[in-house]
């Protein structure tokens, strides 16, 4: 192999996540062993990689006394070269999620209600799972109250090679929100067939790699998107959040039998809010007893053991965190809330599951 080829795999696209060189972006004009004379060809025009790109690339070359760099772009034809690549040559609208044999853990979060910190449990369990070493995705399927984008603080949404979504990524997650797809905040009307393509379309029209999870932040209680995920993504597993107030168990009981019969198997309850800890005392401000119950409640409906997996304090670390849209499992690992969801994602990655470990028939190499 070419010298400068050899230096130029360690450059990664960062969307793409892979060298630019198995992308097909490099093409070397001539080369001796003190000059390079290279075309790097971006996916796109306005590529938002473009300049990290073209910095990494420069220093990878630096060795080279003369470097002449032509950033370009791909035209049509190796354009779809690279797409077949990335979808692992299946045709498009391929949905990968929903294929037998496919072994990404899929895992549906919902709530009866909203406003029981569902979000900020998602982006802060998904970002966990990552930083444990698994290959994330994050889809907020929340259509009404979308609001990971901002949790993770991500300003951009998604990369288009036509029609080719690449996620952006945060703390190593690919995430997909349909907030990225709404100007101005307006408030979006979507009819159940419109927002069943609309989600269909998150699964089959975006690279999400070779995930090991993927997990789903669904909209409060039931409705058509749980219905639709739950068509589209057979396989998944759910978790359901509650907070300790009898009321709220009561409607997060009737949302997760549904997302059980939509989800397949229930993972276990998470109670959120359970106490404020106020020195040595434990203050139950919402009450005790939501998450036993929507457990005890479960297991007796679907006749599987569900357990509560976790009760979590109210933290204002986690509020403020969330709030500048960097995740508490990120900006302070070592705080107690930190280290109980980064037990959560463990407890969650060591639940038995099939047909773990191998990893999904869509790969660069
Ligand atoms: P949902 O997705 O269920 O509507 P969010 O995740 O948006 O709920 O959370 C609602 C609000 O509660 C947010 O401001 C969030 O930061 C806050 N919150 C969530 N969990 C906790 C907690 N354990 N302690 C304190 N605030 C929390």
């Amino acid at each position: 192999m070419s010298n400068a080829l050899a230096l130029l795999e360690k450059v990664i696209d960062p969307e793409l996540r892979a060298p630019i060189t198995e992308l097909g972006m490099v093409e070397i004009r001539s080369e001796t062993e003190d000059a390079i004379d290279l075309k790097i060809k971006l996916t796109i025009v306005g590529c938002p990689a473009a300049q990290k790109i073209e910095r990494d690339v420069r220093a990878a070359l630096e060795s080279y006394e003369f470097v002449s760099l032509e950033m370009s772009t791909m035209n049509q034809q190796e354009r779809d070269e690279l797409k077949q690549k990335l979808r692992g040559g299946k045709p498009a609208r391929f949905n990968p999620f929903a294929q037998p044999g496919n072994l990404t853990q899929v895992i549906f979060v919902g709530s009866g209600k909203g406003g029981v910190g569902k979000s900020t449990i998602t982006a802060n369990l998904a970002v966990a799972l990552a930083s444990q070493g698994f290959k994330v995705g994050l889809l907020d399927a929340d259509i009404f109250g979308y609001s990971i984008p901002g949790q993770l603080g991500i300003k951009s949404g998604p990369t288009k090679v036509d029609d080719l979504m690449l996620p952006p990524i945060a703390y190593d997650v690919r995430v997909m929100s349909i907030g990225f797809f709404v100007t101005d905040n307006q408030p979006i009307a979507w009819r159940g067939p419109m927002l069943h393509r609309a989600i269909e379309q998150f699964l089959t029209d975006v690279y999400w790699g070779d995930l090991d999870f993927l997990v789903v932040d669904l909209p409060p209680g039931t409705g058509d998107v749980a219905i639709s995920l739950g068509q589209l993504l057979p396989g998944a597993k759910s978790l359901v959040i509650t907070t300790p107030q009898a009321a709220a168990a009561q409607v997060a009981e009737r949302s997760g039998s549904i997302s059980g019969q939509v989800g397949g198997e229930v993972l276990g309850v998470i109670e959120n809010m359970s106490y404020l800890q106020s020195g040595s005392e434990r203050l139950e401000i919402f009450g005790s007893g939501g998450g036993a119950a929507v457990a005890a409640a479960l297991s007796k409906k679907t006749g599987q053991d569900v357990d509560v997996l976790v009760q979590l304090p109210i933290s204002s670390e986690l509020r403020a965190a969330s709030d500048i849209g960097e995740p508490l499992v990120v900006s302070d690992p070592e705080s107690e809330m930190s280290q109980l969801l980064a037990g959560l994602a463990k407890k969650i990655a060591g639940l038995p599951r099939g047909l773990s470990g191998k990893r999904l028939d869509i790969s660069l190499r």
